[in-house]
């Protein structure tokens, strides 16, 4: 039996990245296993109903200031450059999210949007991203009254749909993601790098993967693996308090159920994404031929339904960023310090951080070189 000195669970952003790291750039033999029966993680695309590239665990844009991400993943794909939009259903009509001049005037009679938008302008200044929660500890009443306009209208039902918690229960840096743009830019992101790999994410992960040092097994379990590989040193990208077997008490996660629907148009929407914050059950509808670039006779959405986390019936995919979560993080992050130098967390899931792909690609890197190559050297 192949002896690996590797064990990388998990084939996301996060496994992907340390297992093309320690194979190449030390030689070293990795065996990556998941449980599922695909590489790639969430990230997974694969080619559906009318040739459309599908997004298996909801719509997936690649964004990032970092120029070390974007050089580093480059080496596995080409892009297309893609700016994605989003808009709100807001009292039937469609207005630009993140929320900001354009929406206000397409929202409120020319004059008071005037208003609105000169005071916005004045009070912070034109082109700058006020966090709504920040907005709303204004004293000034036209600025207290647009805060609490967007904060009704936009995120405090999409909020609890998508969390079942209200915005002020949340870890502010949740709702900091989406803020009020006081800009008419009416892009969803600003970052630098902004894309679609060309080919796909699998795509991607394939290249990333394809090493003579690298094995994968799917349909794998930490569990059976580690039996085999006892003395493998190990970087679990899963659920930290899976690993520790719950023993503080199991972490929350928020799950999601996809609902995928063709349709004969064209285009159904004007936009990638539509939100709906205060209609329907589900929280947006993606349309993936804005992101794809497929041509194709007909289209496909996907609505996404927010549920409760239930361990082997759903995906944990968002860890819920709380005060009280990170108060029950801490004796599992502990433990797995007690372990360094043989197991390694990261990711969304071994970090328990709400990151984004690029930030999960960076936090690999820097594990990378901070850590896992001191360590063996
Ligand atoms: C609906 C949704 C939309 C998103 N959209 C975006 C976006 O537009 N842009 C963006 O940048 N980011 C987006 N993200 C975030 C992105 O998915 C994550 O940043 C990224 O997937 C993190 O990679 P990871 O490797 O840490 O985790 P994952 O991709 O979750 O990979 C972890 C892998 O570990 C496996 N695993 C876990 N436990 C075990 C075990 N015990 N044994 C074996 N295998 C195991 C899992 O099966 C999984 O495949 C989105 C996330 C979601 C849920």
């Amino acid at each position: 039996m192949a002896k690996y000195d590797w064990l990388i669970v998990g084939a996301g952003f996060t496994g992907a990245v340390l297992a093309e790291r320690i194979a190449s750039q030390l030689g070293q033999k990795v065996l990556v296993v998941d449980r599922r029966d695909h590489i790639a993680g969430n990230a997974y695309d694969y080619r559906g109903p009318l040739g459309i590239l599908v997004h298996k665990y909801g719509p997936h844009i690649f964004h990032t200031n970092s120029k070390m991400v974007w050089n580093y993943l480059s080496r596995f794909t080409q892009w297309m450059p893609y700016f994605h939009k989003v808009v709100g259903s807001v009292d039937g009509q469609f207005v630009p999210i993140p929320f900001n001049i354009n929406s206000i005037e397409m929202t409120f009679p020319q004059g008071m949007a005037q208003r609105l938008c000169e005071e916005l302008v004045e009070t912070y200044g034109f082109g700058k991203k006020i966090p709504i929660m920040k907005l709303r500890e204004t004293d000034a009443p036209n600025m207290r009254y647009i805060a609490d306009y967007v904060y009704d209208k936009v995120f405090k039902n999409y909020t609890f749909k998508q969390w079942n918690l209200r915005p002020e229960d949340l870890d502010p840096m949740v709702t900091a993601r989406v803020p009020f743009f006081i800009s008419r830019d009416d892009r969803y992101f600003q970052d630098t790098y902004q894309a679609m790999p060309r080919e796909g994410y699998t795509r991607l992960f394939e290249r990333m993967l394809d090493h003579e040092n690298i094995h994968v097994s799917l349909e794998t379990e930490y569990k059976h693996a580690v039996e085999s590989n006892p003395d493998a040193r190990v970087v679990f990208t899963g659920p930290i308090d899976e690993f520790f077997d719950y023993q503080f008490g199991a972490l929350p996660y928020r799950s999601l159920r996809f609902e995928m629907r063709q349709e004969p148009d064209q285009w159904a929407q004007p936009v990638g994404t539509v939100n709906y914050p205060n209609e329907f059950d589900f929280t947006r509808i993606t349309e993936l031929k804005h992101l794809t670039r497929d041509r194709a006779d007909g289209t496909l959405l996907i609505e996404e339904y927010p549920e409760a986390y239930v361990a082997g019936k759903n995906e944990p995919y968002y860890p819920v960023p709380t005060p009280d979560t990170s108060k029950m993080l801490k004796p599992y992050q502990e433990l797995a310090g007690s372990l360094s130098g043989k197991v390694w967390f990261a990711g969304r899931l071994g970090d328990y951080a709400y990151y984004n792909m690029d930030q999960a690609c960076g936090r690999a890197l820097a594990l990378f070189e901070k850590q896992i190559v001191p360590a063996i050297r």
